[in-house]
């Protein structure tokens, strides 16, 4: 039972509609692989060599027969050296050992390699001497790297639909591939309405505030990899907002807007996407960033989110992201925030029906364990929470009271991007 207000529709539920109603909206295109670090994969990547390519040395030291150890009494001669890249080339002597870097083959007849911490060698590195303890403890197939240990040729290394990051570029260029299918990014226009706002940089009017939504959607978007068309700033009038989502749906993917969502006179941006299009989705039970709005305008997307700053973050990172991720191909598995149980370090009461997020971070008590602090207010309008925030406890739906040493849990910011 989540106990939802009536008339709100649960993050969840909202989630699950979107990604059924909105299509993958942009098509898959190849591009040079130092240019997919954070783009959608929209192939599956199936490794094309084995790594290691060979049995290889995982330390410095020197490569020896196994069973040779045991018939050791005296100096071993060395008789060659393999490098990465340049390996020895014969067949290791019976009782011998042959110099051996990290990452270099492993000579025909050898069988385990012993350290060169453990080893002494002579002046010109002829011969070794290792101690009877050394020789002990060394076990068949130590400090041996095989081939395919890693990846086996053949393997699938990347599923289509996974976000980029840099060790998925890394494996990737690992197989020698320099070009990926990836989704193109979504194109977004962005705008703030609002009769108080005004731009950074202009003089600010009695009783004004400045426009810092607009710098946060823009910042989330970047960050998931759109290519973002800022329009600035509009007044709260119809047929401005109108003009510029008539124009903004011709060639765009979406358009991203805050403020003017709510129900008050000021709040047009409802009423012109419905004339102009349809309003698909309306209201989320959560708190903060309730009053979000979904439609679309022809093919392209429009989502607007509340005017309060902290609504625009906290709904961007768990509504508008995942959504938009979807929009570029992504999977399902790959849109989940991390959600980490923690120990809340702090009471709170509320009332049951929205999920809330409040401002938190992990701080270290008395007895050295980490536990979640919230931020002092919950005021949806303090852009400082989100600044001190380095990531948010999630209430669900039903929790009316968080008490000090209940498990709660914590999504860290840097896992909602
Ligand atoms: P609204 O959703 O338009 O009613 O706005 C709700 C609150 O957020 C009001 O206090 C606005 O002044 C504030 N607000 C709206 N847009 C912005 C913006 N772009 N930057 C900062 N604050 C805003
Ligand atoms: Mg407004």
């Amino acid at each position: 039972m989540q106990n939802i207000k009536p008339g709100l529709t649960a993050l969840s539920d909202a989630l699950d509609i979107a990604f059924a109603e909105v299509p993958v909206m942009v098509p898959a295109q190849e591009r040079p692989i130092q240019e997919c670090y954070g783009s959608v994969l929209r192939q599956d990547v199936i490794a094309r060599v084995s790594v290691p390519s060979v049995d290889n040395s995982a330390m410095d030291g020197y490569a020896m027969r196994h069973a040779d150890l045991a018939n050791v009494n005296g100096p071993i001669p060395v008789a060659g050296v393999s490098l990465a890249g340049r390996p020895f080339a014969g067949v290791l002597p019976e009782g011998a050992a042959i110099r051996i870097a990290t990452g270099a083959a492993i000579p025909s007849g050898a069988d385990c390699v012993i350290i060169q911490e453990n080893v002494t060698a002579n002046d010109d590195e002829t011969e070794i001497t290792i101690d009877p303890d050394v020789i002990a403890r060394t076990s068949l197939h130590q400090n041996i790297r095989w081939t395919g240990e890693d990846i086996k040729a053949g393997d699938k290394i990347l599923s289509a639909g996974g976000v980029l990051r840099p060790q998925d570029i890394a494996i990737v260029a690992g197989q020698g591939f320099s070009v990926l299918s990836v989704a193109r990014p979504l194109k977004i226009a962005v705008f703030s309405t609002g009769d108080e706002l005004a731009r950074p940089g202009d003089i600010l009017p009695p009783g004004g505030i400045y426009d810092s939504n607009r710098f946060a959607m823009i910042g989330m978007l970047r960050d998931i990899g759109c290519e973002v068309t800022d329009l600035g700033l509009l007044a709260d009038d119809f047929e401005v907002l109108e003009n510029a989502l008539t124009d903004a749906a011709k060639n765009h993917d979406v358009i991203m807007t805050s403020g003017g969502v709510s129900v008050g006179k000021a709040d047009l941006l409802k009423p012109v996407v419905d004339r102009l299009g349809e309003i698909t989705a309306w209201k989320l039970a959560i708190k903060p960033g309730k009053p979000l709005m979904r439609g679309k305008i022809g093919n392209c997307l429009v989502i607007g989110l509340p005017g309060n700053p902290v609504s625009v973050l906290v709904s961007g990172l768990l509504y508008v992201v995942p959504v938009l991720r979807h929009a570029m191909g992504a999977s399902r598995s790959a849109l989940a925030p991390v959600r980490i149980p923690v120990c809340a370090g702090f009471d709170f009461k509320r009332r049951a029906g929205r999920r809330e997020w409040l401002r938190a971070r992990l701080v270290q008590n008395a007895d050295g364990a980490f536990e979640a602090i919230a931020f002092s207010s919950t005021s949806s309008g303090m852009l400082s929470s989100m600044v001190w925030a380095e990531g948010l406890i999630e209430l669900p739906e039903s929790c009316t009271q968080v008490s000090k040493g209940d498990q709660v849990l914590y999504l860290p910011l840097s896992g909602l991007q």
